[in-house]
């Protein structure tokens, strides 16, 4: 059995106003035992959401986790610190950082095995554009995003790890996938994992994020190869996060 997990991305957003707000107001909600979920805050409210959200069955992870171990790399977070923070996840390869900061496939799969050399859970992010879902190139492009980490990994050295499927196409547009949509790309994800061990097929969890909100997430985590979400927009509101958090339940 797969522990239902459910994400929240916040991006660019947030302020220790607000997560001291969002914190008081989630230990309020009712949230399954059934379900593991979180938010990844930007990488400097790791610490304050850490603290704030100790009354709550949130955990905390990071949005990104730099590849290189330390040293000279301005700007760069690592997965040591990361897991020192007391992160339980840590995204790898989200859309937004393969578009607009030059997270290729390679650099990716160096970022989850940096991440799985510790204690933290790499959730690692995949997904086709629209020009390439027109084109019908959609199992091409997400197959060539995974087989990047997994042939560099191997079963054993994904094993645990997490997989988001996010159509960039579907990302903050309001365009969800539908649940047969997406569906159909975590089957053939999971048809993937097959390739590298039946072990890895069966255990590894596969999200689906994109304009996930609290009133399409039931349909989609329904579903049997979905088996959770990552969520953008709609993680920052308390109640819409938690609801989509039920939804998992
Ligand atoms: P969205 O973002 O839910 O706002 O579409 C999802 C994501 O980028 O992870």
């Amino acid at each position: 059995m797969r522990t239902p997990l459910v994400l929240g991305n916040w991006k660019q957003n947030g302020s220790l106003a607000t997560i001291a707000d969002y914190a008081a107001e989630m230990a309020k909600q009712a949230l399954p035992t059934t379900v593991e979920a979180g938010i990844c805050p930007p990488a400097l409210y790791v610490a304050a959401a850490i603290n704030a959200l100790k009354e709550t069955k949130l955990a905390v992870g990071s949005q990104d986790c730099s590849e290189y171990s330390g040293g000279a790399f301005t700007g760069e977070i690592n997965a040591a610190m990361i897991s020192d923070m007391g992160c339980g996840y840590a995204l790898v390869g989200h859309s937004e950082r393969r578009e607009m900061f030059g997270d290729t496939n390679a650099r990716v799969a160096d970022k989850f095995i940096a991440v799985k050399a510790t204690d933290v859970t790499p959730v690692l992010c995949i997904g086709e554009s629209l020009q390439d879902r027109e084109s019908e190139k959609t199992f091409d492009v997400v197959g060539a995003q995974l087989r990047a980490v997994l042939e560099k990994t191997g079963e054993e050295g994904f094993i645990g790890g997490v997989i988001a499927y996010e159509p960039v196409w579907a990302i903050g547009t309001g365009l969800t996938a539908s649940p047969e949509q997406a569906q159909e790309v975590h089957e053939f994800i999971r048809g993937v994992l097959a390739e590298f061990g039946e072990t890895l097929k069966n255990s590894t969890r596969l999200l689906y994020g994109g304009s996930v909100n609290k009133d399409n997430a039931r349909a989609l985590f329904e579903k049997p190869d979905i088996d959770g979400g990552l969520i953008g927009g709609a993680s920052l509101k308390v109640n819409d996060f938690a609801a989509v958090i039920q939804a998992a339940g």
